[in-house]
């Protein structure tokens, strides 16, 4: 009780005072949004100037990306395809306290969007966060580990269709890194782990970019944080 109550109250502190770093947001940077009015702090606080421009390390994101002289595509996409996957999965759990039915009864993301699950019969459904979070890894997981999708064996073959299935995974990859973002900023500002976020999310959406793992209509409501990470980036 006492930690709840400390909780929101260095959350609100944390709130008033990026209220006013929110103004240092430079204009040039919210480009791709400049159709509209500059978000309010309480929409986006992932743009705060202090908080965007933290990272883990000073890495060469395109270098990390990019496929490596002499090594086949599929194997590349694979390898990189199960690391983000290990990498948002750990960050998903590390945040689940935070993400129950009773925050997020709905899977929201940036703009506030509502993002449904496909169930077998390609029929939409509507659940909650952690449920939605726990179809996708369940999903996931099965994908990566049926040895018909992912085969691991030295001169295997991958599938037809395994690029539609890389972008199946990518695509929920991303949503799930947009929940967090849209609904679990302050939560990952918290525990101090957004320059880690920030740094999987542009080295994520980069590789993405460039294997066209990422649908630009699914990315939009993301692209002035993505734009902006990519300019601290110098990508
Ligand atoms: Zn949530």
């Amino acid at each position: 009780m006492g930690g709840c109550h400390s909780y929101a109250r260095t959350r609100k502190a944390v709130a008033s005072k990026k209220r006013v770093e929110f103004s240092e947001i430079d204009g040039h940077k919210l480009k791709n949004n400049n159709t509209q009015a500059v978000p309010s702090l309480e929409e986006k606080p992932y743009l705060l100037q202090g908080y965007v421009s933290e990272r883990i390390a000073d890495m060469d994101i395109k270098t990390l990306s990019v496929l490596p002289a002499g090594l086949d595509e599929a194997e590349w996409m694979a390898s990189n395809t199960i690391a983000f996957f290990k990498n948002i999965n750990l960050f998903s759990g590390a945040l689940s306290e935070f993400c129950t039915t009773k925050t997020c009864p709905t899977t929201r993301g940036p703009g506030d969007v509502t993002y449904y699950w496909s169930d077998e019969q390609g029929k939409k459904v509507r659940c909650s966060a952690p449920l939605y979070t726990d179809y996708t890894m369940s999903y996931i997981q099965e994908l990566l580990t049926d040895e018909e999708v992912f085969p691991t064996g030295a001169g295997t073959d991958f599938p037809r269709g395994y690029v539609f299935l890389v972008q199946r995974i990518f695509l929920y990859l991303f949503r799930t890194l947009a929940h967090l973002y849209w609904a679990h900023f302050w939560d990952v500002v918290q525990m101090n782990m957004h320059p880690h976020l920030n740094t999987l999310f542009v080295h994520f959406v980069t590789f993405g970019r460039e294997f066209q793992l990422l649908e630009p209509a699914e990315t939009a409501p993301l692209e002035d944080l993505i734009s902006t990470l990519c300019s601290h980036h110098r990508l």
